[in-house]
């Protein structure tokens, strides 16, 4: 039994965060996809336009890697962040990528519209609370050997700090279970809805590290209540540099979207 969670302000009342005639809530189906890292500015062009041309309009993609080797690709840095900024200005599509230091705050919430939290940081306070400086939204990772109370609680420092445009993620927990990269706590969702009043997101890519798993673990997710997904895309999954083998192309991505209006209608969601 979770214990009740002291939430000032995650308690009561709808949340709704606002971002470029979008409306990220309880109420709303929110779908980002994009690969796991840039690489360069035409790739990303073409995934962003491709993505669009399928009603999506939320992609994402890494420019600081937080990479678990020292000896792994860490990303473009600042020109990802513009690589970024110039897709989602002649795409007119919001952009979602990964902050890992309060040093970057000031230059990503200029280049970024979204900024992730991810799981290796979600304990980092200093980050947390800077965030909670800025208006741009966030999506906070849980942490990927942390509670539910501690990831609520994180969220509730961004906010106490001054921005209540938070957005939760589950990205799938460290178990003993070893045949998935994580575990996906399907039932964190219901936990999150029944605790807090901010939009709970699910990665499946992070969770299972298995392409294949991804359909699956998504219509789970909406079944479960999930107020969007965040999916790892790429035109040629097997070419990229970073997280290959649980990035899928776009045609799984329409099979996954296909039942979409079926499913969040359970939830009268709209997409
Ligand atoms: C990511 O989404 O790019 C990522 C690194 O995820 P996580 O922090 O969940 O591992
Ligand atoms: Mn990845």
């Amino acid at each position: 039994m979770c214990e009740q969670i002291k939430l000032k302000h995650q308690s009561a009342g709808k949340c709704e965060i606002r971002i470029k005639g979008q409306l990220v809530s309880r109420d709303t189906f929110t779908l980002i996809a994009g690969p796991c890292t840039i690489e360069n500015y035409e790739d990303l062009l073409s995934i962003v336009m491709k993505l669009k041309q399928m009603g999506i309009k939320f992609f994402r993609g890494g420019a600081y890697k937080m990479r678990t080797s020292p000896y792994s690709f860490q990303g473009l840095g600042e020109e990802g962040l513009e690589y970024i900024k110039k897709v989602s200005d002649e795409t007119g599509m919001i952009s979602v990528s990964e902050i890992s230091s309060p040093e970057d705050v000031k230059i990503m919430s200029e280049f970024i519209d979204i900024l992730q939290v991810g799981t290796r940081n979600m304990h980092n306070y200093p980050l947390l609370s800077k965030l909670g400086k800025i208006s741009n939204p966030i999506i906070l990772k849980r942490g990927m050997s942390s509670t539910i109370k501690e990831w609520l609680l994180a969220a509730e420092r961004i906010i106490e700090s001054g921005n209540p445009k938070v957005i939760l993620c589950e990205r799938g927990i460290r178990t003993f279970e070893n045949f998935t990269r994580n575990t996906l706590d399907i039932s964190a969702i219901p936990a999150v809805r029944s605790l807090s009043n901010l939009p709970i997101i699910v990665d499946p890519s992070h969770s299972s590290g298995k392409r294949e798993m991804i359909k699956s673990l998504s219509w789970a997710a909406i079944a479960a209540g999930t107020d969007g997904l965040m999916i790892e895309t790429h035109f040629a999954p097997d070419t990229t540099i970073c997280d290959s083998e649980q990035t899928i192309n776009f045609k799984m991505l329409e099979e996954i979207m296909k039942p979409l209006q079926d499913l969040i209608s359970l939830w009268d969601k709209k997409f």
